[in-house]
């Protein structure tokens, strides 16, 4: 079907034919490119403009098979975690790494190597995935092993893990599950007034607990800019669970795109404060479901309405660990002196950098900001950060990308070079393409 697509930032969007169907081997064999569920935030999902065939993947998804034993899933690149939980939550196994909304396909968590609030102990995606099958630019379809291939091979299979699509498509899928104790975890938040006392928590946390995050307050003035709450948590032992299992969250959705009003810096600073209170009366520690825990966002469906026709987009970096903190200070200064948001910051922490070759997380701090698009200020907006981020030699995420210029990428990505030239044998008459490889990548 003809179609407006866009992912979920709303913005851009592209004229396509979008195919679906449950066959990935049939609707991939004549298309540009495969997408998800379209929650990448920019371009990442979308073909470039002209009259071109995407093939969309969410029907295809069924587990082919589960081990207990090793806990090894095979399962088509379509299937969502969403769906995936629905089966394998209350048997006792959970994906090891997720991202902050069940709403993804592995497909697509595999090709932007997500990562989560457990980065520091765990990685990414990509570290617990053993093969893949993945239909080739040049039609061919091969299985992709990460341990047991030749050296080609391995090199594809490090080039798809983070490669954005632009290695071919992923039919299916071999991970490893983790094995959890209780479908709950235990949950621990604390409120720090200023940005370098929530980055210090965020660090000292890690230590002690798998999953961390912090969430920070840009409309706050002055030094309490950057002030906000950490959010510690970790699977329950079942020691724990006979506490009162809580419930699952109803979830809203929003019927259509909001006025430009709705979210200004003056209603966001309003609900800043309110949080800010919240939670220095939540209890030290209490139960929660992984739903609240891993995905507050998805309570609300259809969010990314609230920000108009315009549409948002995530600024999502990686800067490397500094002792000092300037280079965080700089950044959460240049984001709010356009004066348009950002309306949300969240704070990781971030580990070992993974294997695949275009992977975004290295050791150091990441920042993921939503601004509102408002024309003649996003772009210089995003240039700004992208100056700073390419100085103190951080990166950006593409999986949330719509701005960023190529000479920037280019500076902040010294592996882009090896990729580049692997794609080219691959796909020497770039069959496979998509409006963010012809905008950043090839
Ligand atoms: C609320 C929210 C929270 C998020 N939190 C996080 C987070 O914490 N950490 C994180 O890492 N990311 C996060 N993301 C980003 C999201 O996890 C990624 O963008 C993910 O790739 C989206 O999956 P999708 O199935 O919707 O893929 P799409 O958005 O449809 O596609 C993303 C990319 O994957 C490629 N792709 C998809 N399927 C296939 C396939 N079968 N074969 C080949 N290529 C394919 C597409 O071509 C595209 O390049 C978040 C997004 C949202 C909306």
């Amino acid at each position: 079907m003809r179609q407006r697509l866009f992912g979920w930032g709303r913005h851009p969007d592209v004229e396509a034919w979008q195919i679906e169907g449950e066959d990935l081997e049939a609707i991939t064999s004549d298309v540009v490119l495969t997408r998800g569920l379209g929650r990448s935030y920019g371009d990442a999902s979308l073909p470039p403009p002209g009259p071109l065939r995407v093939a969309a993947t969410r029907r295809a998804e069924r587990i082919l098979s589960f081990d207990p034993t090793t806990a090894v899933l095979h399962a088509e690149a379509g299937l969502s975690l969403e769906h995936l939980h629905g089966v394998l939550l209350e048997r006792g196994y959970f994906v090891p790494v997720t991202p902050g909304t069940e709403q993804v396909t592995l497909g697509g968590m595999l090709a932007a190597d997500v990562h989560g609030k457990n980065h520091h102990v765990a990685g990414t995606i990509g570290s617990y995935v053993q093969a893949l099958r993945l239909r080739l630019p040049d039609g061919s379809i091969k299985r992709v092993d990460a341990a047991n291939s030749s050296q080609d091979l391995r090199e594809l299979f490090h080039a798809t893990i983070g490669g954005m699509g632009l290695t071919g498509h992923i039919l299916d899928v071999e991970m490893r599950m983790e094995a959890i104790a209780t479908p709950w975890l235990v949950e621990s938040s604390q409120v720090e007034n200023d940005l370098e006392s929530l980055i210090a928590a965020l660090r000292c946390a890690a230590h002690e607990w798998p999953f961390t995050v912090a969430w920070a307050d840009l409309m706050a003035h002055g030094a309490g800019k950057g002030r906000g709450i950490l959010l510690k948590g970790r699977w329950a032992e079942l020691s724990q669970s006979h506490a009162q299992a809580p419930r699952r969250s109803r979830q809203l959705t929003i019927p259509c795109a909001a006025p430009h009003a709705l979210l200004s810096n003056f209603t966001i600073a309003c609900h800043n404060t309110l949080r800010m209170a919240a939670a220095r009366r939540a209890p030290a520690s209490r139960l929660t479901t992984p739903q609240r825990f891993f995905y507050p966002l998805d309570r609300v469906g259809r969010w990314n309405l609230l920000y108009g026709r315009r549409g948002l987009t995530q600024y999502q970096c990686v800067l490397p660990w500094d002792p000092g903190m300037t280079s965080y200070r700089r950044l959460v200064d240049i984001a709010t002196r356009h004066g348009a948001g950002p309306f949300l910051c969240v704070i990781k922490d971030c580990g070992a950098a993974g294997a695949g070759l275009l992977s975004f997380p290295m050791p150091g701090i990441s920042f993921a900001m939503d601004f509102p698009i408002v024309d003649g200020v996003t772009q210089s907006l995003v240039d700004d950060l992208n100056d700073h981020v390419a100085t103190v030699g951080g990166r950006i995420y593409l999986a949330k990308d719509a701005f960023t210029r190529r000479l920037h990428f280019e500076a902040m990505e010294p592996r882009l070079g090896r990729w580049r030239e692997l794609r080219r044998r691959l796909d020497p008459q770039r069959r496979v393409r998509s409006a963010l490889g012809d905008r950043l990548l090839d």
